[in-house]
């Protein structure tokens, strides 16, 4: 484990949190150190014993106690917030958007209900969504997150020396945050910008345009002066974020052309058809053989995509006798 732990410069630290079994392979964890005050980490790993064992033997590591750190979660996923209950319970106190905590708050109830009657109405198998939604739920932070402070556009987290203003960056969640240090050019990303693999943007329950606001917060995320990029996985460090930037946006207008010839080819597709005839690179012989959850993953994704082209006129939705919605070009 020691092994593991980097000091980024001086104060901040991180460590991996291996995320068995999934393709993100591990999630970032940042520690700022203070000398006197209270410690902030940020992001926890899946709600699973052996991502709460490395969690805590970081934390032992960097000498740092439960009740005497604060806790920020980048957005509401589970590989980011799954212990945030465990370390609540020992006594850290939770801090999170006021947006991915209120829809999280929400989501074990009607949202949940909602994304999975979305789900079917864009034509994936029932009974797959469901297995998958109860793998997740297994994973995800478990009690009520009644305590958690909530932070908006603009608060500013003062640990150690560094003084991180919250940057709200909708869309891969609807209350996502990145926090920035001006005087460091210190930028933690979430998982806005990652620069191995491209963000999942899928839709959300009470979100028109998922796409459309990730788009509108890349563009914002790429005015700052950024000297280090710390994301959610994998690579770290001194990265170009507006060059990934400009290579997101690229990637998504290539995925929305990329839609539009499937539907020109083929009028009336449903969403689970046209994420079927999209290219993956998802390492498996076809669609049929793709894993579930990396299926469910493009199939969100393609969906957040019509829901972007509907949103800018270029397409309509149109509901059939069994409640299946077909997409057609305007
Ligand atoms: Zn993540």
């Amino acid at each position: 484990m020691e092994e593991m732990l980097l000091e980024l410069t001086e104060g901040l630290w991180t460590f991996p949190i291996v995320l068995p079994d999934n393709p993100l392979k591990w999630l970032n964890c940042y520690v700022v150190k203070s000398n006197d005050g209270r410690d902030l980490l940020i992001d926890t790993g899946f709600n699973r014993q052996d991502c709460l064992e490395t969690l805590l033997a970081g934390m032992s590591m960097l000498k740092m106690r439960p009740e005497n750190t604060d806790v920020f979660i980048t957005h509401m996923h589970s590989d980011h917030m799954g212990n945030a209950g465990a370390l609540a319970e020992r006594g850290s106190r939770i801090i999170m958007s006021q947006t991915d905590g209120l829809h999280f708050a929400s989501e074990m109830q009607d949202q949940r209900v909602e994304a999975r009657e979305r789900a079917a109405r864009e034509g994936f198998p029932r009974k797959a969504v469901d297995n998958l939604l109860a793998a997740d739920r297994a994973v995800f932070f478990t009690s009520p997150m009644v305590d958690a402070i909530h932070v908006n556009e603009g608060d500013v987290l003062n640990y150690g020396s560094f003084s991180f203003a919250c940057i709200s960056t909708p869309g891969h969640t609807p209350g996502h945050m990145c926090l920035y240090d001006r005087q460091e050019k210190i930028m933690i990303l979430g998982d806005h910008v990652l620069f191995d693999i491209t963000p999942n943007i899928c839709s959300w329950p009470g979100v028109e345009d998922s796409l459309g606001l990730y788009l509108d917060s890349l563009e914002k995320i790429s005015a700052y002066d950024v000297a280090l990029a710390l994301p959610g996985h994998r690579s770290f460090g001194t990265l170009d974020v507006t060059q990934r930037v400009a290579e997101l946006k690229e990637h998504h207008r290539a995925r929305l052309e990329e839609v539009s010839a499937i539907v020109a080819e083929e009028p009336g597709l449903t969403g689970y058809q046209i994420a079927s005839r999209m290219r993956w690179h998802i390492q498996a012989e076809d669609w049929e053989h793709f894993p579930e959850q990396q299926k469910f993953f493009a199939f969100s994704e393609a969906v957040a995509h019509l829901d972007h082209l509907v949103h800018q006129g270029v397409f309509y939705r149109w509901t059939d006798r069994d409640g299946i919605c077909h997409y057609n070009q305007k």
